[in-house]
């Protein structure tokens, strides 16, 4: 490539003391993982219910400052309930970016809704609420208060921001035209514990959000994910929907409609609260970490970090550079990071443009077009930052 890039490779490869190849996102275990699971083990309660299961629930309840946490087996099932209780349908449409884990769409296509895909802005990677309102304005009709797509005749029932990278996105003005067309706003926060926007925790703002636990993300549970809400009927429903939907007994086994085994098992809700004990220090070696790579690439041309937008305390969940396209094509630069052991990989493909979902309604996707080419994720685990 050039000298400047293979002296950024010698020093992240410095700051992984060593390895031969230095991954996205790995998981550490710093505390008590091994003590708590050991626990629960000798307890024999490894399964569905047990006290870490509440120990987690309450203690991601107090972390995020939201009333209630439901945890269950992955963030897509928790974002699948999220969407199922705000009251997605079938044939309803679901406003979400293009630009994400494909896991957003798949749990609205599991209410047997519809994708409807809509654009992000440079700034926040999340959605953009100014292309949004005017998109909005453009195809819909309200009718008794629900906004319906006038070019598909769905009704159009929620829109999920989600996170991206950590990175929360404009919520303020998110809302707002949430509420000018009547959409239950669902947070997808599976990016983003330990994010906050204006000083309140992301997947707080909307009546629902789903956070993962999955073994790339912030903190894991090995696989495991969360619905968060400050409704204590929605709350009370999700525990019902994801526990198959049993109707509480000591003996009798009945079930008031079809449910879901959703549950997040006692063992991994060890692991998972002694992960969120070390949340605090992660993010602290995130931060140092940014503060590393912000320094080395600022040396390179054509290269920058991505910095979290105004009114955010970001996670840093995956660090992220912008290439300038005139210095470096994406995929050179990903096989030279790859070649030399440096693990990256470019953002996302536009879920537009997938086979499940590339029939899906959408609006113009201009800044989502350009992001694919020009954002990779480069090695974020919170070690790399320790001095
Ligand atoms: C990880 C992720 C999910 C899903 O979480 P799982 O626990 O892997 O099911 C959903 N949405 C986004 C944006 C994610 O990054």
């Amino acid at each position: 490539m050039n000298i400047q890039l293979e002296e950024a490779v010698k020093q992240i490869k410095l700051w992984g003391k060593g390895k031969e190849f230095i991954p996205l996102h790995e998981p550490v275990f710093y505390g008590n993982e091994k003590k708590y699971v050991l626990d629960c083990i000798e307890s024999g309660w490894v399964s569905s219910v047990g006290k870490y299961v509440d120990l987690l629930e309450d203690k991601l309840a107090e972390y995020t400052g939201i009333k209630y946490a439901v945890a269950v087996v992955n963030g897509t099932s928790a974002l699948h309930i999220a969407l199922k209780l705000a009251g997605v349908k079938r044939d309803e449409e679901v406003l979400i970016p293009s630009l994400t884990f494909i896991a957003t769409a798949n749990a609205v296509r599991y209410c047997d809704a519809t994708p409807h895909f809509v654009d992000v802005e440079e700034q926040t990677l999340g959605l953009d609420p100014i292309a949004l309102r005017s998109h909005l304005q453009e195809i819909v009709t309200q009718e008794n208060g629900t906004s319906i797509n006038k070019k598909t005749g769905r009704i159009i029932r929620a829109i999920v921001p989600m996170h991206t990278f950590g990175h929360p996105v404009d919520m303020d003005e998110l809302l707002k035209v949430a509420e000018e067309f009547n959409l239950k706003v669902v947070e997808d926060a599976a990016e983003s514990l330990g994010s906050f926007y204006k000083g309140k925790h992301t997947g707080t703002f909307g009546s629902l959000a789903a956070v993962s636990f999955n073994g790339n993300k912030a903190i894991t549970t090995g696989g495991g994910g969360a619905i968060l809400t400050n409704n204590e009927e929605y709350s009370r429903l999700a525990k019902h929907l994801t526990t198959t939907a049993k109707i509480p007994h000591r003996w009798e086994y009945n079930h008031d409609e079809v449910g879901f085994n959703y549950r997040m098992p006692n063992i991994n809700a060890a692991l998972g609260c002694a992960q969120l004990e070390q949340l605090p220090i992660f993010l602290e070696q995130k931060k140092s970490l940014t503060k590393k790579y912000e320094l080395l690439f600022s040396n390179i041309d054509g290269i920058s970090l991505f910095l979290e937008p105004q009114n955010a305390g970001s996670n840093y969940w995956l660090q992220t550079i912008k290439i300038d396209q005139s210095v470096y094509l994406r995929d050179e630069l990903l096989l030279f990071l790859n070649n030399n052991g440096i693990m990256s990989r470019p953002i996302w493909t536009p879920l537009h443009e997938l086979n499940p979902y590339q029939h899906c309604p959408s609006a113009d996707l201009p800044i989502t077009n350009k992001l694919k080419n020009i954002l990779i994720n480069i090695p974020s685990s919170p070690y790399l930052g320790v001095e």
